[in-house]
């Protein structure tokens, strides 16, 4: 079976204090963390042993992991398994790169987002070129704050072309259409960001072939709908997996709605869903007025 795993442990700090930070960040004390490693290495075993499924997993912490070291060493062994098609997670990139060396980059991506104000420009964008030049699979974010504009422009201009830069709309911030273009002139695939979508009764694929887990190994469908599944551990969630439709109204996170089967993100994003990275950056920039019509009739 082909499962996807959006794995979310305890970790809960990050070495960066965002003013537009979505997560109840904490300062995570030496338990927590121990406890957080604990957890993480149970299911990255879990993870290894599961040979009988082909596995895509995309690690997507409250904080940072990759200034951990246990995150680092579970990217690298997942990356080593055959039955793993994908292992990827979600980072402010202000971690080392060296560790990326022991990898297999056919399997391991990175999801990066850039937060202006937290990092020097330079700094960050040395680490992108550092990445493209090891062949690390990665896009690069911003959230589309009215101050990030010009990083953003800047970013995409030094960004070699094939890293595609991707925008969030930024939750609460309304885009009227002169700036929403400002954007979709950066990231193509920006109007399918800039609105929630409707997602009540819609199929979507979390629930399914899609799941969340927590670090006590509790299944979800997704992050977002907190009605429980079973658990990871003692197989409780197998008999779970059943399409169902979305029971939320509305569904505006990208890691939620990629996986709505009324969307076609699996193919603008096929071979790299969960590390947000388009089939064809360039073609899918050429198409973005169509991709723009077509979401426009989703929303
Ligand atoms: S880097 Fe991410 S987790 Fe850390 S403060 Fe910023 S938004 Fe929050
Ligand atoms: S559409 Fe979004 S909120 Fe609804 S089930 Fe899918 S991922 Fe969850």
């Amino acid at each position: 079976m082909d499962l996807t795993l959006l794995y979310r442990g305890p970790l809960a700090s990050c070495d960066y204090d965002c003013p537009y930070c979505p997560f109840a960040k904490r300062r995570d004390s030496r338990e927590q963390l121990h406890t957080d490693r604990r957890c993480l290495e149970r299911f990255a075993g879990w993870a290894a042993a599961r040979t009988d499924d082909r596995l895509s997993v995309l690690f997507t912490p409250w904080g940072e992991g990759l200034v951990r070291s246990w995150y680092r060493r579970t990217l690298v062994e997942l990356s080593h398994r055959a039955h793993i098609r994908r292992v990827a997670i979600q980072t402010n990139l202000s971690c080392r790169t060296d560790w990326l060396a022991d990898a297999d980059l056919d399997t391991l991506a990175l999801w990066c987002t850039y937060h202006p104000g937290q990092t020097p420009y330079d700094r960050f964008l040395a680490k992108c070129q550092d990445l493209a030049r090891r062949g690390v699979r990665f896009s690069v974010g911003v959230v589309g704050l009215p101050e990030h504009l010009e990083q953003a422009r800047r970013l995409r201009a030094d960004l070699p072309e094939q890293v595609y830069l991707w925008v969030n709309a930024a939750e609460g911030h309304t885009y009227d259409d002169a700036e929403a273009g400002h954007w979709t002139a950066l990231d193509p695939l920006f109007p399918y960001s800039r609105h929630p979508h409707a997602s009540a009764g819609l199929p979507c694929r979390t629930g399914e072939s899609v799941l969340s887990v927590d670090g006590d190994g509790t299944v979800r469908r997704c992050h977002f709908v907190r009605t429980e599944l079973g658990n990871l551990y003692d197989g409780s969630y197998r008999t779970a997996l059943r399409p169902r439709p979305c029971p939320l109204a509305v569904c505006d996170c990208h890691i939620g709605y990629v996986h709505l089967e009324t969307l076609p993100l699996y193919d603008v994003f096929a071979g790299g869903v969960l590390e947000r990275i388009p089939a064809l950056t360039t073609v899918a920039r050429q198409l973005g007025p169509l991709l723009d019509a077509s979401v426009e009739r989703n929303d």
